[in-house]
């Protein structure tokens, strides 16, 4: 490849903090709140406008992995059961109470954004916006500083403990740090997605709604679209005068710059062959429109650390107990087909045009799992232990939500919203409790960790 060289230059020092955590969705912002809150300088920086991650940047909902599995016992608590009484308060998301009835938490992003940055400011978090992680500097093994962009230019911001939340372990990676990415055998990732929002048509009853998803399977099968499902009348956000689509799917990689340019405009073409289709073919829709596309294309997965121990399917199908838990989840082995082919990947074998001459079922089939097979025993979770938060590599770095430590398997289940924030939760105050105790974050006491977690209203 052809390369130029950077000069080298001084960078002035933006912020110092006992704690910087890189990203704020749904595995960061609990994690600068829990830092804070349990008295550490914390600064998170984000790189855009807004907090909340897929959450609000990816229109993605529900929040999924609050209670365990095909049960309203709640699994996850603390700092996801404050986010969901708040947007209630506000009147976009259901109560506590009710969110355990239904499967997952419906909720407003609009309103996800604003009590974020309520929480951020109430905790005394300092936020960065619109500044974007772009290395880091490091001493001996650990990481002295981040080097962060935004409009001001090119700056540093020191810390003692760096929680990686930024999805795509970007902290970890910079620093050189081991990390993996997809599949053990061929390093592919789940195939990206993203949700779109439908208005302007009188939302019909069932039987019609029935109807209408047939007829939109039938054209999948058909090869007119390129979704996933038939589901774009899924009322999967709060308010119920749009719906919120989660169809779309894209293969690529969401480290490559190519592959998330290509898979921004795949999606929005399909979007809107969906939406001329409903206008010209079908009646009731022929003033519909799309009301937004999300923010960002979805990554479901990409660069993890790795960790002492990475979390496996195996873990997930048989509600695996740790002794150093410090959260819950219950979400299954929920695996989008790499390539963008099937879903499942798991029913691949009966429909996908690849054939026999697919990676996935050359090396699988043989071992390949059902349905049934693929989730935690009914009522029960498995835990996340506090070694898949840890960096073999890198003493004072953290990962939280989507960059921890786990297998292809394991994150199918682990990367759901809910346990996301729990992890996120335990991250901050495992990086506060390194900073008061003055060690580094493996050498935290995990048995304190957890009660703290547990005074804190957390399932641990
Ligand atoms: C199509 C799709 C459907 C899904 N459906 C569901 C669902 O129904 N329910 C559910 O619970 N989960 C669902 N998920 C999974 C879930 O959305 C994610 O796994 C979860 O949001 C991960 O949280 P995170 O904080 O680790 O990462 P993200 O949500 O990706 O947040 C990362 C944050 O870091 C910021 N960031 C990234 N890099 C940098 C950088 N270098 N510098 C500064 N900031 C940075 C980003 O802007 C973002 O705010 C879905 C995901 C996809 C893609």
């Amino acid at each position: 490849m052809r390369t130029v060289t950077e000069p080298s230059r001084e960078v002035p020092v933006l912020a110092e903090a006992d704690v910087v955590v890189c990203g704020g969705g749904p595995g960061g912002f609990p994690a600068a709140v829990a830092a804070a809150r349990h008295g550490a300088k914390t600064i998170l920086i984000e790189r855009y406008g807004f907090m909340g991650g897929l959450a609000t940047a990816g229109l993605v909902a529900p929040i999924l992995g609050h209670t365990a599995h095909e049960s309203d016992t709640p699994i996850v608590q603390g700092i996801l059961k404050e986010v969901t009484e708040r947007m209630h308060a506000l009147g976009c998301a259901p109560s506590w109470k009710e969110s355990l009835r239904e499967w997952g938490i419906r909720f407003d992003a609009e309103a996800l954004k604003v009590v974020i940055d309520e929480m951020c400011r109430e905790a005394g978090v300092e936020v960065l916006l619109h500044t974007l992680v772009v290395d880091v500097v490091k001493e001996g093994d650990s990481i002295a500083a981040v080097m962060v962009e935004n409009k001001s230019g090119r700056q540093a911001v020191v810390g003692k403990v760096f929680v990686d939340a930024t999805g795509d372990a970007d902290v970890a990676y910079r620093a050189g740090a081991p990390t993996t990415h997809g599949r053990a055998f061929d390093s592919r990732n789940q195939a990206m997605g993203s949700f779109f929002h439908l208005a302007g048509f009188g939302y019909p009853d069932t039987k019609r709604v029935k109807e209408l998803h047939k007829l939109i399977r039938d054209r999948l099968r058909e090869g007119r679209f390129r979704f996933y499902n038939e589901g774009f009348l899924n009322r999967n956000a709060y308010h119920t005068d749009h719906t919120s689509a989660n169809m779309t799917r894209v293969g690529g990689d969401p480290t490559s710059v190519r592959d998330l340019t290509r898979a921004e405009m795949e999606v929005r073409r399909e979007v809107w062959k969906l939406v001329r289709y409903l206008r010209e073919e079908v009646r009731g829709f022929e003033d519909c429109y799309v009301q937004q596309t999300s923010f960002q294309i979805g990554p479901r997965e990409s660069r993890q650390v790795v960790g002492p121990y990475a979390l496996t399917g195996d873990d997930i199908r048989r509600g695996a107990k740790f002794e150093d838990a410090i959260a819950r989840g219950s979400w299954w082995i929920d695996i989008h087909c790499p390539l963008g082919r099937t879903y499942p990947v798991h029913l691949c074998t009966a429909e996908c045009p690849e054939g026999n001459s697919c990676p996935y079922w050359i090396s699988q089939h043989e071992s390949m799992l059902s349905m049934e097979e693929l989730f935690p025993p009914k009522g029960d979770w498995y835990d996340i232990p506090y070694r898949c938060l840890l960096s073999v590599a890198v003493p004072n770095l953290l990962a939280s939500g989507r960059c921890i430590s786990a297998t292809h398997e394991g994150m199918a289940g682990a990367r759901v919203m809910g346990t996301c924030m729990a992890v996120g939760q335990a991250a901050g105050t495992a990086a506060a409790l390194a900073v008061a105790e003055g060690v580094r974050p493996g050498d935290v006491d995990v048995s304190r960790l957890r009660e703290v977690l547990r005074e804190d209203g957390q399932l641990v």
